[in-house]
Formats: C-alpha cells, sequence, structure tokens
C-alpha cells in the first residue's frame, strides 16, 4: 500500500496525476491527507475516484490500539499498532506552551542500551516516514482540534539508524504546504552514531539535537552503551561540535544518572570539563527503572548534588520533568508488557 501521509506535497500531486487528475485534485487530496482523512471520507472527489485510489493507497497506516492517561499529569501513552500487526509506543505531553509528541523510529532498537527496555529484544524492522507521520495523525486526532506543537523523536528506536525514511520523514512533516510543522519544534535523539551526526549536519534540517551521553568518560559509557565500542566520546563531542557550526543550534546532552554508575561527584566535574566551552545544554534524568534491568536511580539528593555541581562549573543544566511515571511512561516499557502478556486486549 502507498502510504500518502508519508510523501511530501509535490509526490501527491505527481501520484494524483497518474490516476488522470489534474494538480488541483492532488492538493485536495493533500489537505485531506494533513487533517487525518481516511481516503474514504474524501468526499470531493468521486467515487470511483475514491474506489480506485482506497485500493492502492491509505492516509495513515497507524492506529491507536490503547490509550492510557495518566491521573497525574495528564500525559497520554499510546500503543500504536501497525498494518503487520507490530507494535510501537509513543507518548503525548502536554505544556503550557503546547503539545509535545514523543514518537518512535523503529519497532525495537538494536543499540542494546543497558538501561533501555525498548532494545531488549533488538530491532524487528524501521518504520516507514508514513508510520512515523502516522503517529503524530493519531496524537492529533485525540486531541479535538488541537494541534501537535512540538516532536521528539525518543520513543523507540534509534533514528539515526534508520536514516533515509527518518530524514524523508522530517522533510514530509516540515514541508510548509503539508503539515507544516516548525523544524525549530523538534528534537532528534541519537545514542551518537557520529558519521551519521555528519550526514545529518548537512541535511538542512536544523532540528535540535539531543545526544544520549550518559556518561563523563569512555570507560563508564561502555558498561552503558554498546556503541561506546565504536566511536569514542571525544569523536562524539566532534561531531556535536560540528552539528553546532553547521546549524547554528546549541546541541542537548541527555545524562541518564544510573546509581554508583555515572552520579558521582568526580564524574559531574569530568562531564563539566569535557563540554566546556561548548554551545550546549545538560538534560540530567534519574534513570527510569525498568524491571528487566538490575539498574536504579539514585535518590534524589544525589540527582540534586550532581545538578548543583554542573551549574557550579558553569555548565547549562536542568533535570528532565518526568511525566507519566504511573503510565510506563519510560521507552519501551509498555510495547513490552503488552508483548509478554497479549490476552491485555
Ligand atoms: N535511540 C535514541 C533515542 C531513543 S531513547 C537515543 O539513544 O538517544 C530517548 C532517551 O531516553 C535517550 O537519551 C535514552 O538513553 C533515554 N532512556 C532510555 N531508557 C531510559 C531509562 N530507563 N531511563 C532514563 N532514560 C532512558
Amino acid at each position: 500500500m502507498i502510504e500518502l501521509d508519508g510523501m511530501t506535497p509535490d509526490e501527491i500531486i505527481e501520484y494524483i496525476k497518474s490516476f488522470g487528475q489534474g494538480a488541483y485534485r492532488g492538493k485536495q487530496v493533500l489537505d485531506w491527507v494533513v487533517g487525518g482523512t481516511p481516503v474514504e471520507g474524501m468526499t470531493n472527489l468521486s467515487k470511483t475516484m475514491r474506489e480506485e485510489l482506497s485500493q492502492k493507497a491509505v492516509t495513515n497506516p497507524v492506529r491507536i490500539r490503547q490509550s492510557f492517561k495518566s491521573a497525574i499529569d495528564g500525559t497520554v501513552k499510546f500503543l500504536f499498532e501497525l498494518n503487520d500487526l507490530n507494535l510501537i509506543e509513543g507518548v503525548l505531553m502536554s505544556y503550557k506552551y503546547g503539545h509535545t509528541l514523543c514518537l518512535s523510529t523503529q519497532v525495537g532498537c538494536n543499540m542494546g542500551c543497558a538501561f533501555c527496555a525498548s532494545t531488549l529484544n533488538g530491532c524487528v524492522r524501521n518504520l516507514t516516514p508514513g508510520e512515523m507521520a502516522g503517529q503524530v495523525l493519531c496524537a492529533a486526532s485525540a486531541l479535538n482540534g488541537e494541534r501537535v506543537k512540538n516532536l521528539v523523536l525518543m520513543g523507540s528506536g534509534e533514528p539515526l539508524d534508520n536514516y533515509d525514511n527518518v530524514v524523508k520523514f522530517l522533510r514530509v512533516i516540515t514541508d510548509e504546504r503539508g503539515f507544516n510543522m516548525s523544524v525549530r519544534g523538534i528534537s532528534l535523539s541519537t545514542c551518537g552514531l557520529v558519521d551519521r551526526m555528519y550526514d545529518f549536519a548537512g541535511e538542512k534540517l536544523p532540528v535540535t539535537l539531543s545526544v544520549s551521553l550518559h556518561a563523563p568518560n569512555d570507560e563508564i559509557r561502555k558498561k552503558l552503551m554498546p556503541i561506546a565500542r565504536r566511536y569514542s566520546i571525544d569523536q562524539v563531542l566532534d561531531a556535536c561540535r560540528n552539528y553546532i557550526e553547521k546549524t547554528k543550534r546549541r546541541v542537548v546532552m541527555e545524562y541518564a544518572l544510573v546509581d554508583g554508575i555515572n552520579d558521582s561527584i568526580e564524574c559531574a566535574d569530568e562531564l563539566a570539563g569535557r563540554l566546556r566551552g561548548m554551545q550546549c545544554h545538560v538534560n540530567i534524568i534519574p534513570l527510569n527503572p525498568v524491571p528487566e534491568r538490575n539498574l536504579n536511580a539514585p535518590t534524589p539528593a544525589r540527582v540534586r548534588a550532581f545538578l548543583e555541581r554542573l551549574e557550579k562549573r558553569h555548565i547549562s543544566a536542568t533535570r528532565r520533568r518526568e511525566m507519566g511515571d504511573d503510565i510506563q511512561g519510560a521507552c519501551g516499557q509498555l510495547r513490552r508488557s503488552v508483548i509478554e502478556c497479549p490476552t491485555t486486549d
């Protein structure tokens, strides 16, 4: 099936022309796609055209299978179902300044980080651009007319390990004639695939780049992230400097604090030393414990001490607000709980 929501406006118009229709029809279809209407609901197309189109194309290949709303902060966790019945997750967070969707880029993940639930069964497959846009459409459908303003590519998967589809999705979702989302409202998080970070800096898609650093040196990083055996922190930081130079945007360093592993004051000092002079911001995340992993979050006092130490060393840092704690907000937890107990329907 053709996924119309994964196509640029030009591609949609070209495609509709192949049905013997003019550009005007293509623009009508584009409006329906952006509004999330299925082909059957495109009432300004003839019945024959609708039937013909629905044989070949869909406007959104993703369905909301279940959603869970946090009683604490209103965060909604979605379990999405794909056409091959694979499951992925998304999280919709509502802030004063608008709605932010955290979306997935792969079914599972191959990166093997020690603290992450998404990677426990490896990567099943890449998501298509249409499946990424489909998550945005599903979230929008749950918002009663309000817009999804910001996106973070921080759900399951390593975005730069699904490079072509992610870049295509970003072009589609930011196209002014289509979904028209602001590139400034989008963050892409990577575990640090250095070669791809250089490629991405050249794409002219100046989204906020978040880098999962999680350690002040290679020795500690290797304990948490297998990717640290391929690329050193020096290489990752050089790729960040290049991204900052090319896009004029500051990079966000993500640092999940893991009790007894990377949360000491010495670690904070070493991290501050490495980041000195870089245009970056550190996002501190107390580890979200995953039952399958024997890693824990430090005490709140230790988290505070780490943060204060960075600030004292003039590193811009904040603690990420934890949202949706009561609805398995952390990466990959919900999908796993459903895969493990498939009778929860
Ligand atoms: N693969 C990408 C994006 C997905 S993960 C990446 O590695 O950046 C999004 C963020 O959540 C990453 O910083 C990741 O390291 C972090 N994360 C994953 N599991 C976590 C957990 N249990 N607790 C806290 N942060 C976690």
